[in-house]
């Protein structure tokens, strides 16, 4: 495999393939097959998702893939952010159809007509929805799988809400939910507003989670927008208040994909192949025997197999007859499975089991009364290493930065801004690194690094 620092982009190429996660074969360009492998940690990305929707009360919806031209055209602005990235069907059999129809790219224009029949007095609000879906968007630039393809994995939450207050609300509500989500990735990432001139079609104004990958360019792997009356006020979303009157709803949206998965992989990926956390981990546990005939090792790694999937372990036996326990060792290092459990003669007669864990060096015996304990205590020490792993790529790749001179070292860089473009622009055309906007995640006050005038810590960085 491909040294990861030497050739990010080469090494996460042969990653995806070697360890199976998804096919790029399919004859459609920009969509690829998942594969089971794949689908099984894209699937737990997506149930502790939905737990933590479930836990702030935003309930799961299933709409149509398909919107009307009529839906779509309603909002100029967010149609306009669109328009060459959508597939048209436009036709049935041999008949063409008297309304033109697209695939979802994303879907405002999906539930908010619903809203505005759903929504009709007070009581009604807030209302907040999620789904889980796929949109499709005609990408032009090269496609590359998880992280910018045709066809994809979506999650989209759409609230609802009296008055702007209450919206904001559902913001802080949204970070928590990404920080419940990332206390299980680990993703290094930084939560900026996007300048005005670069936030989302029809929002007030955009918020982005921005990972820092491990060139340190910066990846978006999640964004929440505030629309206010934006769109309720052309998709005549409106409520009768408690005195009566007839208001127009706020709203706010919350995005992210299968990009969250590209993050993962590339973030904590390395030259032996993936290194998953243990929650997304489809497989947590692999059991390798190390056959001898002096001892019956398959029934005990059978035992022992049994025992961790009765405790809810996410656990495999490598039974192959075919392969060398080395072989197997690499190719589920491979697979960034984090325990490994190698049973041989020693373990059999003693009556013990000896771990390795993905990505820290040396191995330790247990004994088999305590096996459940001594499994969960190594997924500990591998999220702990992981997670010690992901804070430094935070550190070392974005340095605060005084003069432009300073910024052109690295990919990303912390900068004070004063929230004008033409700095911004300045600060591109010396650096070649656009304003990704204020951080909320790093708040900080100081003077502009173009003209001097007061501003805020905000992140400039090459992206993907
Ligand atoms: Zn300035």
């Amino acid at each position: 495999m491909q040294a990861k620092k030497k050739d990010f982009s080469e090494w996460y190429n042969e990653i995806l393939e070697s360890a199976e996660l998804s096919d790029k074969r399919y004859p459609v360009k920009g969509m690829n097959v998942w594969l089971p492998y794949g689908l099984k940690a894209m699937n737990l990305i997506d149930a502790a998702t939905r737990q933590y929707n479930e836990e702030a009360e935003i309930e799961e919806v299933g709409f149509p893939v398909l919107i009307t031209r009529n839906q779509l055209e309603v909002e100029f602005e967010h149609l306009k952010g669109f328009e060459g990235q959508l597939y048209w069907v436009t036709r049935t059999g041999k008949e063409q159809l008297d309304i033109e129809l697209s695939l979802r790219p994303t879907s405002e224009s999906a539930i908010y007509p619903m809203f505005s029949l759903w929504i009709r007095n007070h009581a009604d609000l807030p209302k907040k929805v999620f789904q889980i879906c796929s949109v499709y968007r005609y990408e032009t630039k090269h496609t590359r799988s998880f992280l910018r393809m045709r066809e994809f994995r979506f999650y989209e939450a759409h609230t609802a809400h009296a008055d702007f207050q209450d919206a904001e609300k559902q913001i802080t509500a949204y970070m928590e939910i990404w920080s419940k989500l990332n206390s299980l990735f680990q993703i290094p990432s930084v939560i900026n507003r996007r300048p005005d001139w670069d936030k989302f079609p029809g929002a007030q104004y955009s918020l982005a989670v921005d990972s820092i990958m491990p060139d340190g360019r910066t990846l978006q792997v999640a964004t929440m927008h505030q629309y206010g009356e934006n769109f309720s006020r052309t998709y005549d979303i409106k409520y009768t208040d408690l005195n009566g009157e007839q208001r127009y709803v706020s709203q706010t949206t919350y995005g992210m994909s299968e990009r969250l998965l590209g993050a993962l992989i590339g973030i904590h990926g390395d030259d032996k192949g993936l290194i998953f956390p243990p929650d997304i981990a489809p497989v947590q546990v692999i059991v390798v025997p190390i056959p001898t005939e002096k001892a019956d090792v398959n029934a005990y790694s059978k035992k022992i197999h049994d025992i961790l999937k009765s405790a809810g372990l996410r656990v495999k036996l490598d039974l192959r007859d075919n392969y060398t326990p080395g072989w197997k060792y690499n190719y589920w290092e491979m697979k960034g499975v984090p325990a490994r459990i190698e049973v041989g003669e020693r373990e059999v007669q003693g009556n013990t089991l000896t771990i390795s864990v993905r990505g820290i060096k040396g191995k330790k015996t247990y004994d088999l009364m305590n096996l459940e304990e001594s499994v969960k205590k190594s997924l500990k020490e591998h999220f702990s290493s992981l997670s010690e792993r992901s804070g430094k790529v935070l550190k070392e790749n974005v340095k605060e930065a005084k003069t432009l001179e300073e910024m052109k070292g690295q990919a990303a860089y912390f900068a004070y801004w004063c929230g004008k473009r033409e700095c911004s622009d300045k600060i591109e055309a010396a650096t070649e690194k656009p304003c990704l906007g204020v951080s909320v995640s790093h708040p900080g006050k100081g003077k502009c690094i173009v003209c001097k005038e007061s501003g805020d810590r905000s992140m400039f960085s090459r992206t993907y």
